[in-house]
């Protein structure tokens, strides 16, 4: 370009020394320059005219204008630019369309938004399944067409680890679980997944088990009775008998203990949503069951010690309450050895309140304690015999904390005993109306 520019420089300063020359010899030079400078300026006028009328509209015409000199080497390097451009572009648009084409194409409903929540695009499932409208809703804001409160605090949470699950606000049957992805200046990408059959076959789950434990309860109960009632008038029945009896008087115990803590899984699973928020006193509730678990201790004599450091109650429903912390308070005395110590403690600080159950016992391998929740998951299958478990007791546990907003904390090392902690959030802590039940109760 630069060489072309030295050129072009040369012809013109050549061409007005032409004209200035024919100016002389004629006997005007002046004149002569001034018709050379005046056919320069004309002519690059009109290139100029050319340029700006091609570059109006570059592509309405493929060929580049043709010019002499400097002109026609820039509207060959501006015909280049623009043709490569042109083809960028169509790559580029070739590839939108094909993404577009296969977001559309998927089953679950895909939405980008701007960072404030404005709805930038999204593809044909988020209509059929959000019932958003191409026409209408570009532009709006997301949290005003899912109006779930729950979903604008999910949105601006933040915190994207867990999805989160709503019907549908266009199709109320439909169960959608969603999940948002942040991406550039915190837009977002929102994911939403029909989960309705799964929630169907989850429900058809939860009412088998607690159809089919209703109906074996009555049943159980009085072969248990006629048991029982034969168990203690067997003394002139010969031994093996005797025996035999008391076998199958322990074994239907087991089994009404196992119905038993399945009705109240699946009723707490069920009434995930009607859970009493009355204050509960946890300080008494605790030292309640710390009194059962030295009963249930006997002969083994441990070291049971309640501890409150904090007056507050919990908001909460006492029976789901009494029924988490009875399982773990009496797991720490079923898996720690006779004369070991169990160590139980509510307190309270500023991330909610806290009730930790501390053994010496046997405690449990690391890799088992992810899977401890699960309905009928045992760290050791061989010693649940032993301890008449029925390997429910921790589902229960974690069913009433998602009940109360809380969470289970395990620690645990093979050997070294156990520690069990609920978490619960400050918004269920309230004042006890005896704000001073500070206190240590030991056995
Ligand atoms: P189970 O009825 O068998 O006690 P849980 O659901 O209450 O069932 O507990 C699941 C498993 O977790 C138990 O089988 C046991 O292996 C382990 N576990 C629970 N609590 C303790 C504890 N305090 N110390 C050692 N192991 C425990």
């Amino acid at each position: 370009m630069q060489q072309n520019w030295s050129r072009h420089l040369r012809y013109t300063l050549v061409g007005l020394a032409g004209t200035t020359l024919a100016g002389l010899y004629l006997g005007y030079p002046v004149y002569g320059l001034t018709a050379g400078l005046g056919f320069y300026l004309l002519w690059t006028l009109n290139q100029t005219r050319r340029l700006a009328q091609w570059l109006a509209d570059p592509s309405a015409n493929d060929e580049a204008p043709q010019s002499l000199g400097i002109w026609g080497d820039l509207f060959d390097k501006l015909h280049k630019l623009n043709q490569n451009y042109l083809l960028t572009r169509d790559q580029l648009r070739a590839r939108i369309d094909r993404i577009q084409e296969s977001t559309n194409a998927m089953r679950d409903a895909v939405i980008m938004t701007d960072a404030r929540g404005a709805m930038e695009w999204w593809n044909g499932s988020a209509e059929h399944l959000l019932g958003f409208r191409r026409n209408t809703d570009q532009g709006q804001y997301i949290y005003n067409l899912i109006r779930t409160p729950a979903f604008k605090s999910y949105f601006d949470a933040k915190d994207y680890r867990e999805p989160l699950e709503l019907n549908s606000p266009a199709r109320p049957h439909i169960q959608l679980q969603i999940q948002i992805s942040l991406f550039g200046e915190e837009d977002r990408l929102i994911v939403a997944k029909d989960v309705t059959r799964l929630h169907q076959l989850e429900q058809m789950r939860r009412d088998f088990v607690s159809n089919v434990s209703h109906e074996m309860r009555t049943p159980l109960t009085v072969i248990s009775g006629y048991l029982e009632t034969l168990a203690d008038n067997a003394d002139d029945l010969p031994a093996k008998w005797q025996r035999a009896i008391n076998t199958m008087a322990t074994q239907s115990f087991r089994m009404e203990t196992l119905v038993t803590d399945l009705i109240l899984l699946s009723r707490i699973e069920t009434g995930e949503q009607t859970v009493n928020d009355a204050p509960t006193n946890v300080d008494r509730l605790v030292r309640q069951i710390c009194q059962d678990a030295r009963t249930l201790s006997g002969e083994k004599h441990h070291e049971i010690i309640f501890e409150a450091i904090d007056p507050h109650w919990l908001k909460g429903d006492e029976n789901q309450l009494r029924s988490a912390f009875s399982n773990l308070i009496f797991n720490a005395v079923k898996y720690t050895p006779a004369g070991g110590r169990i160590s139980v403690a509510w307190f309270a600080n500023t991330e909610g309140g806290h009730l930790s159950v501390k053994d010496t016992g046997t405690g449990i391998d690391q890799v088992h304690i992810p899977r401890l929740t699960e309905r009928f998951y045992r760290a050791d299958p061989s010693r649940h015999k032993d301890t008449g478990g029925t390997g429910l007791g921790l589902a229960i546990v974690k069913h009433v904390l998602i009940n109360h907003d809380g969470s289970l904390e395990i620690h645990s090392r093979l050997g070294e005993g156990s520690e069990f902690v609920c978490h619960f959030p400050p918004e269920r802590l309230v004042e006890g109306p005896q704000s001073n039940t500070i206190g240590v109760n030991e056995a």
